[in-house]
């Protein structure tokens, strides 16, 4: 069956997408939204091209039908989720059938997987016994309750890793590690070590985070997607209502921090620079953060920062991706001083709005910001408020940077690709496991 194949559709048929919503259903008392549609490949090509379009497009026709199911930690929070959201709807759009599905824990898993994490990043850990069974145990639980039926599954960071050893070996497994892998704790890199290398094969953000290990390697960065709600573009009236909303005043330049609630992002260091800078210049900082539903440390590093409110330091939470987006556009500098960084998505999401960032000189951060073409590095919370004064007192510096740094996003860090990639690793893989295309066929989703 070809995967154009009708059915029931609202505003016309996907073009090269199997998926289509029925209009005879509803949900609640109103019917759906009739503009509701995927965004597709095709919406990339001003920004890169069309012949790019075309050559994704050739890979994804190989891969039609295949059955591609990611695994994670939240739904919400973080960078991960943030890919995903877009990631999976895209794959769909190109025609692989990308599900997404998520482990569940108790409060005990989740701080183990949180101590794991921040082992991964460098930091000190009791790896007891107790914690490799609490690890181990709700893995397994979790494996009993999911069905993976798939052709390639991903398997993101290390809450969900051990899964691999629950299941019966019948298509690929790949392990995404998304953290910054640059100096991690030995005694924790060698235990998880014995899942990792269950894995066919695991992908890390950068070469500086490749690690001995018996699989293969593969490096590629995480992307945004230009057409999401937080990185869509506003208008004046829309960024004035988002920032009204939250009583932000922007009489004077702001200073923005957008990260989760995390030591690693040195919220502290933030707040420290931005006093330093104050002596010279007046603006307003801006410190907005979440805490992911995996992370059971955020709510305390959130309480630990109340006490630095004032007039001109706002320290705010909101699930609000329209603010994010408005204060990322409004910011006269956006600050990412972190201390390890994966890759930061958020740097990305700045700088594709033409915004001067700031970024802690780690991780992926590196690799998006060339120091003083495109944005500026730093590795301390003096240099970090010397080059806040420098950028607030000059106008021309932020918008030559500014429109280097939008450039770069065009270039390296859209969803494009990152869906390319990807495709690329699914067709590696073909040959060993050869894709049933019987999959590719129309699905008729039918709304709640
Ligand atoms: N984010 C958000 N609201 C907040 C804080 C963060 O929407 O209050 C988003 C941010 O815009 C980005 C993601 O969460 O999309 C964070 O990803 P990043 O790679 O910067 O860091 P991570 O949280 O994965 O370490």
């Amino acid at each position: 069956m070809r995967t154009t194949d009708r059915c029931h559709v609202i505003g016309g048929e996907h073009p090269r997408h199997g998926v289509v919503i029925s209009n005879e259903t509803s949900i609640g008392p109103n019917r759906m939204n009739p503009h509701f549609s995927l965004c597709r490949l095709e919406q990339y090509e001003s920004f890169v091209g069309a012949e790019t379009v075309e050559r994704i497009l050739r890979k994804a026709r190989r891969l039609q039908g295949l059955r591609l199911i990611h695994v994670s930690s939240t739904f919400y929070g973080g960078g991960v989720a943030e890919i995903l959201s877009s990631l999976t709807l895209l794959q769909n759009a190109l025609g692989v059938r990308a599900d997404w599905r998520l482990i569940q824990g108790s409060p005990d898993f989740f701080g183990v997987t949180k101590k794991l994490h921040n082992a991964l990043q460098g930091a000190a850990i009791n790896l007891s016994e107790l914690k490799k069974s609490i690890y181990e145990e709700v893995s397994f639980q979790n494996a009993t309750r999911m069905d993976l039926k798939a052709d390639f599954i991903v398997v993101h960071d290390p809450q969900p890793l051990p899964l691999v050893a629950c299941f019966r070996h019948t298509c690929p497994w790949l392990w995404r590690c998304h953290v910054d892998l640059s100096q991690p704790n030995q005694e924790v890199w060698a235990y998880l070590k014995g899942f990792i290398e269950q894995y066919d094969a695991a992908v890390v953000s950068l070469p500086e985070y490749a690690q001995q290990l018996a699989i293969p390697q593969i490096f590629f960065m995480p992307a945004i997607d230009p057409f999401s709600v937080k990185n869509r573009e506003l208008s004046e009236e829309e960024i004035v209502d988002r920032l009204r909303h939250y009583h932000i005043p922007d009489d004077l330049p702001l200073v923005v921090q957008i990260s989760r609630f995390d030591r690693w992002k040195d919220p502290e260091g933030v707040i420290e620079a931005f006093k330093i800078a104050r002596r010279e210049v007046d603006a307003t900082l801006v410190l907005l953060g979440n805490v992911a539903a995996d992370d059971p440390e955020g709510q305390a590093v959130f309480e630990s920062l109340l006490d630095q409110r004032e007039e001109r330091i706002i320290i705010l939470t909101a699930e609000d991706s329209a603010l994010v987006n408005a204060l990322q556009r409004r910011a006269a500098v956006v600050l990412q001083k972190s201390l390890r960084e994966g890759f930061g998505l958020t740097v990305a999401e700045a700088m594709w709005k033409g915004t001067a960032v700031i970024g802690g000189n780690c991780g992926g951060i590196r690799h998006q910001i060339q120091d003083g073409a495109n944005g500026f590095l730093v590795s301390s919370v003096t240099e970090a408020a010397e080059r806040i004064v420098q950028l607030l007192e000059d106008p021309t510096l932020r918008q030559r940077i500014g429109q280097a740094a939008k450039e770069t996003v065009r270039e390296r860090f859209l969803m494009s690709r990152l869906a390319e990639q990807y495709l690329d690793i699914l067709s590696d893989f073909e040959p060993s496991f050869p894709i049933d295309h019987r999959h590719a066929r129309t699905r008729d989703i039918r709304m709640p």
